[in-house]
């Protein structure tokens, strides 16, 4: 007979990933009086941030944004296509957030309402039956695991969702020379497959860009490039205060729930592929499908049969057509640009949510 065979932890429910969808899940999940175990990897709640902290008031369906943590408004957002004079957005509302505030407002909520939230403890790996193995040695089983542990989630590639479409980033924050309330964003050839912005947020400046990962090597030189545009305006210093950067997926919508042995499986955010593949803004998804996977999981506890078709309704109803849209657009643009090599302004343009063209019906 074997022996030290690690003893398995029986749960009702393993939340993996505390950021935003994670959080939100835990929230529901432990307000309605389950017992949640929650594993985090990060030492520390929402630290490195990993973001550009902006959310757009169309996306805070609810409220997302604690008055305590959004640093300053934004109004309107200008869209510089190369070298062309800027396009001025009216009315596009947001919020630029702490984001490290934000994760950590959402984790505090999920402890008072009673979830054991476990940081620095990472998910090593998902057995086919569903048994969860941690860095800390912890061996754990779950009547259900909610994967909201990113793009690149271990618990999405068990149960086969995968998001293979990812944009590459890299982001450095600045000294903001003078107040700004808008979002910068810059459409060029010199970021394939993405963007460049600048977000104000108080008296900092966030700028950064994504590309395609074929293009990773690219990103150093185009934000250097992006931040020398900028300070020489004068709208922002040539410091650095810190670099951060990471994946973001921009393949679509995935399938957001599976089996394993007996456990069900959820995943939540950008696990389940909803962050937006055009704009890369997914905290908003994030806690609103966080929400919907805590609300699934308690009916689905509660012995509710439909729960999880349900929760697929209601991810298709909110993020669909938006994600539908996004990811056609992100590929008419990949085509032009695989056929001409280099984008046109109009294509440019086209591919982006300030312009009408964006919004067009295709022809079926
Ligand atoms: C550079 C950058 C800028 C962005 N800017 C914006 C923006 O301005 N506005 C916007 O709306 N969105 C933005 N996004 C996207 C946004 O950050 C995400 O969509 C959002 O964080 C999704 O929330 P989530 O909870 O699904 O995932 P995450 O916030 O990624 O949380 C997942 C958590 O799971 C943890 N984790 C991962 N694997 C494991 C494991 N094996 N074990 C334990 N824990 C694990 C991670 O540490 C992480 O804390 C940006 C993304 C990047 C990379």
């Amino acid at each position: 007979m074997p022996r030290n065979l690690p003893k398995i932890i029986k749960v009702d429910i393993a939340i993996i990933g505390l950021g935003p969808a994670g959080a939100s899940a835990a929230i529901v999940a432990a307000n309605a009086g389950w017992r949640v175990n929650a594993f985090e990897k990060k030492s520390v709640a929402g630290y490195p941030v990993q973001c550009a902290e902006f959310v757009p008031a169309m996306l805070d369906a609810g409220g997302l944004v604690m008055s305590e943590t959004s640093v300053q408004r934004i109004h309107e957002m200008i869209t510089y296509v190369e070298s062309d004079e800027p396009d001025l957005t009216k009315n596009f509302s947001g919020h630029m957030i702490d984001r490290r505030a934000f994760d950590a407002s959402l984790v505090a909520k999920a402890v008072a309402a009673g979830a054991t939230c476990t940081f620095g403890v990472k998910l090593k790996s998902v057995s086919d039956d569903g048994v969860l193995k941690f860095s800390d040695g912890q061996v754990v089983q779950a009547k259900v695991i909610i994967g909201a542990d990113g793009p690149h989630s271990l618990v999405g590639k068990a149960i086969g969702s995968v998001n293979t479409d990812i944009v590459e980033t890299r982001q450095l924050s600045t000294t903001l020379n003078k107040p700004h309330a808008a979002t910068d964003i810059y459409l060029s050839n010199e970021f394939p497959g993405g963007y460049g912005w600048m977000f104000p947020k108080g008296d900092i400046a966030n700028i950064g860009l994504g590309v395609y990962p074929a293009q990773k090597h690219l990103l150093k030189s185009a934000l250097e490039n992006l931040h020398k545009r900028i300070s020489a305006t004068g709208q922002v210093g040539t410091d650095i205060i810190g670099f951060t950067g990471g994946a973001i997926p921009v393949g679509g919508m995935l399938k957001a729930d599976g089996i394993l042995g007996e456990s069900l499986v959820l995943l939540a955010g950008d696990a389940a592929g909803l962050t937006n593949p055009i704009t890369g803004a997914g905290i908003a998804a994030g806690v609103m499908s966080g929400r919907l996977a805590g609300e699934a999981l308690v009916s689905h506890l509660n012995g509710q049969c439909d729960a999880i078709d349900i929760y697929a309704e209601d991810l298709e109803d909110l993020f669909g057509a938006s994600l539908t849209r996004a990811v056609l657009r992100r590929k008419q643009l990949m085509e032009q640009g695989a056929r001409i090599g280099t984008l046109s302004k109009a294509a440019l343009r086209g591919g982006w949510i300030a312009y009408d063209d964006y919004w067009r019906k295709d022809a079926a």
